[in-house]
């Protein structure tokens, strides 16, 4: 790491120092690691209709190339099967870091693996980054930061959500089966806001709250994807706990417009980015219901242990200095996920998928 960053001209960058950007032209070429991921192909398909040309960088885990498809053979688009805990070298303007396992069941999966996956990737990349003009965002902490009620500290603010609040745990918090993707992001962002302030590498922070929409993995535990995926099997939908507790779900297409704002924007964050609207998981049941089969059953499990009771994003200052805010209601955007979901599940062709 220190030879890398040697070679890359890490030490001839004094603190606060800045790299030119030449970014606000058109046509830029934007790295998406994780690109072939839920979150990672939308914006993939917005960064290709503005014209820029899009290297995504991804190993696969938890992506398709399927999500990528119709961009195949397209000439600004490039595909790269790579692991970032390992170097690269690309010569491009934008990196939006997305790689990481982000479910429950995937991230527990290799826990080393994922605790790497964001930190070692800064390492080698503001070494590299350094020699370049490049614009670096990257896709941040889970919303269990601020959100869960045992945190330390500022603990109102962190239930609420607040923006730019202190990522705080209770002691036990380090060594628990979350811990790897909690700490892994709450490293990197360390690691940002230090290459930031000591070598001018410009840098984004979002901290994104739950997200939903087609794409997502099907089975990969979270409860939106659990719920739609049983009702089309005519499956009971479980329920943890007694289902009081509350989520805030965002269309992925808000998200992806509030990270190109940001990207775009003067301000490093953090920003949150998620939906307000608040919903019991009793009445996420109901509104997948309504939606998908009124007669679904409804069948109580028991909660995991550490489980949020409440998340709801703050988004004050993302709409103040990003001018950005949802705009897709869950009742609006659940149908799109769920057309994509019975393609999926069922092999139907249904044009609202993609
Ligand atoms: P996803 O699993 O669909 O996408 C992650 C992508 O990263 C996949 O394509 C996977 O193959 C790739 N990947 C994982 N490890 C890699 C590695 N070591 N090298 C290269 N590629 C690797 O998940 P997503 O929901 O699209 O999440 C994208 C990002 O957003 C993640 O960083 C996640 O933590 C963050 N996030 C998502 C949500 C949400 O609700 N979806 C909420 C908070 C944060
Ligand atoms: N959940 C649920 N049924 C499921 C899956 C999850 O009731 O089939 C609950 C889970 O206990 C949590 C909430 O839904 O309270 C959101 O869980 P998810 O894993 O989607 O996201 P996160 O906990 O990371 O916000």
């Amino acid at each position: 790491f220190y030879q890398s960053n040697q070679a890359a001209g890490f030490g001839s960058f004094s603190s606060g120092g800045k790299i030119p950007l030449g970014l606000k032209r058109k046509g830029l070429r934007i790295v998406v690691t994780g690109g072939a991921g839920f979150v990672g192909s939308h914006l993939v398909d917005r960064l290709i209709g503005r014209g820029d040309s899009v290297i995504v960088v991804d190993n696969f885990f938890t992506g398709r190339k399927e999500n990528l498809m119709y961009h195949f053979g397209n000439p600004r688009f490039e595909l790269i099967r790579h692991d970032v805990v390992e170097p690269i070298l690309l010569e491009v303007d934008q990196i939006y870091h997305l790689a990481c396992p982000a479910s429950p069941v995937h991230y527990k999966f290799n826990p080393v693996k994922t605790i790497i996956s964001f930190c070692v990737f800064f390492f080698y990349q503001f070494g590299i980054l350094l020699s370049g003009f490049v614009l670096c965002f990257l896709s941040f902490l889970d919303s269990d930061f601020f959100a869960q009620d045992e945190c330390g500290g500022d603990t109102e603010h962190v239930r609420a959500g607040k923006e730019g609040g202190r990522a705080v745990f209770a002691n036990e918090h380090q060594r628990g089966v979350r811990s790897c993707y909690d700490e892994g992001k709450r490293t990197a962002e360390t690691l940002t806001m230090d290459y930031h302030r000591g070598a001018g590498v410009e840098v984004r922070i979002a901290r994104i709250f739950n997200t939903y929409g087609p794409r997502m993995c099907i089975d990969d535990g979270r409860v939106v994807s659990n719920f739609v995926a049983q009702a089309l099997r005519k499956e009971p939908l479980t329920v943890y706990g007694d289902g009081k507790q509350t989520r805030s779900f965002q269309y992925v297409s808000d998200l992806v417009e509030g990270l190109m704002r940001l990207m775009e924007g003067e301000h490093v964050g953090p920003f949150n980015l998620g939906n307000p609207g608040e919903f019991t998981m009793l009445e996420l049941a109901q509104v997948v219901q309504e939606t998908i089969d009124p007669n679904a059953k409804i069948e109580y499990r028991p909660n995991t242990e550490d489980d949020p009771h409440k998340r709801k994003p703050d988004i004050t200052r993302a709409k103040e200095l990003l001018g950005w805010e949802p705009k897709v209601s869950l009742r609006k955007g659940l149908p799109l996920m769920v057309s994509d979901f019975r393609q999926r599940i069922f092999g139907d062709h249904n044009e609202d998928s993609a």
